[in-house]
């Protein structure tokens, strides 16, 4: 085994860089450059660096950790240095010379899941921690980190086991079919196995939408106040506010975090019939962020007379995932949507005095199913995950179905095999070189 080394923070000038050495040359490599006989394992020491030729490179702190003791299980050694992209160089080159590697992206983590440090699941899930834009999308993949994705599918798979050793059994030692209380007591734990992976793959809808994010295209007439109320929600000035109609003639877009939620929130031209060439183009991007949105926020404006261009709108969004919103509340002339847009579910807002902004997030939130992002459950987060335990339960259903037709043990057997198969892809107890190679190749260099 070779020993990999990377910079571990980002790359350019910060107080701080941090090298991170791993593979058993590690430490002899730190003895080298410190020209010390040794270090106390997981204690920092300050020390100066030197190249071959006796050049100082920096002062440091270098911590020591042992394998096994250590992030990838073999020995790690952290160079804390100056933040200088000149200095990170000079120090990489001079490991590189004694014999050290360049880590590979994820290379580090790998090692720890090769040396059993852990899963697959918590592997992902440190990728996930470092991508991860809001509060709550920390804390599941915190969570993760800990092992509660691979805690909560053990059980399931011990479940399966109990039964695919029970049905092994008859197949080897029992002349006779399996009695019927036995045939209605595995089909029960299968039954309830299914239920808890249809429960945790549920979440994905949630958990995706922590992850991922939401689009959200806010559109309307022109003057109906997306424009500001593009600006409510991000809390910013960036779009262009105006009395003059048709002046947002591009799309313009902000991330924001509604409840746990990443958001990008598109503020779109406003939709009329026009000649101008340019607005044209603006009303035609209008349509493409609508298309790739998860959520519409239709706005009216409540306080003046709904118009054929909102009614177009409204029909025409009718099918789509949409909220509709009646702004510009504070003006007296604001009527009810009894009588702006009668039968159409709306929220009051006014974008200028913030006015209803608490309900039309909650009402986002709600239309994007993500109810589950506060109340602290496990949420299935990737796509992977969830791919997999749906075809768990698809092997699952399978089975079942060939035990209730009283096929033989061995019909049944095989869909079983396959599904806990499945199950160990999360964790990564029966994955394949090629699919680690490719969730590897997704993180980030240092990690
Ligand atoms: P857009 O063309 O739909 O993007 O509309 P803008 O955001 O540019 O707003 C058009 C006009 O309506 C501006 O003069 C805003 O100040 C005004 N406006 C927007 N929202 C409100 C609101 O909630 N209350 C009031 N009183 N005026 C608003």
């Amino acid at each position: 085994m070779n020993t990999i080394v990377a910079l571990s923070t980002p790359r350019g000038r910060g107080a701080l860089a941090v090298i991170r050495l791993s593979g058993p040359q590690a430490i002899a490599i730190a003895r080298r450059m410190a020209r010390l006989d040794g270090f106390e394992p997981r204690h920092a020491t300050l020390t100066t660096l030197r190249s071959a030729n006796d050049e100082v490179l920096d002062q440091v702190l270098l911590t020591c950790f042992p394998a096994p003791h250590s992030l990838t299980g073999e020995d790690v050694v952290e160079i804390s240095c100056h933040g200088s992209p000149a200095i990170v160089r000079r120090i990489l080159d001079a490991i590189l010379e004694l014999g050290a590697v360049l880590a590979a992206p994820g290379e580090f983590t790998l090692r720890a899941l090769m040396n059993g440090k852990i899963d697959l699941a918590q592997a992902e899930a440190i990728r996930d921690l470092i991508a991860a834009q809001t509060d709550a999308a920390v804390k599941q993949a915190a969570r993760q980190l800990n092992g509660e994705l691979s805690n909560a599918l053990d059980p399931f798979k011990q479940k399966l086991i109990e039964v695919i050793v029970l049905l092994e059994s008859a197949l080897e030692f029992v002349e006779d079919d399996l009695p019927a209380p036995q045939i209605n007591q595995i089909d029960e734990t299968l039954a309830s196995v299914i239920a808890g992976i249809d429960r945790l793959s549920q979440s994905y809808t949630a958990g995706r939408l922590l992850r991922d994010g939401a689009q959200v295209a806010i559109t309307g007439r022109p003057n109906v106040g997306k424009s500001s109320l593009f600006n409510s929600l991000v809390r910013s000035e960036r779009a262009i506010v105006t009395d003059v109609p048709g002046t947002t003639r591009d799309t313009l877009s902000e991330a924001i975090d509604i409840g746990g939620v990443p958001v990008v929130v598109t503020d779109t031209a406003g939709l009329r019939e026009t000649s101008d060439n340019v607005e044209t183009l603006g009303i035609e991007r209008t349509h493409r962020a609508m298309g790739d949105a998860d959520l519409v926020l239709v706005v009216i404006d409540g306080s003046s007379e709904v118009g054929p261009e909102d009614r177009e709108l409204l029909d025409r969004t009718a099918d789509t995932r949409r909220i509709v919103v009646l702004n510009k509340c504070d003006l007296p002339a604001f009527g009810s949507a009894s009588r702006c847009v009668p039968g159409v579910e709306a929220i009051n807002v006014s974008a200028q005095t913030g006015e209803g902004l608490s309900n039309l997030h909650s009402a986002i939130l709600a239309k994007l199913n993500s109810d589950a992002t506060e109340d602290g459950s496990l949420l299935i987060t990737n796509a992977r995950h969830y791919d997999l335990l749906c075809n768990a339960r698809r092997e699952l259903d399978v089975a079942r179905g060939c035990l209730r037709d009283r096929h033989s043990e061995e019909l049944v057997l095989a869909p079983l095999h396959n599904g806990l198969k499945l199950l160990g892809q999360i964790t990564g107890e029966t994955t394949t070189e090629d699919i680690l190679s490719e969730i590897f190749a997704t993180f980030c260099i240092g990690k």
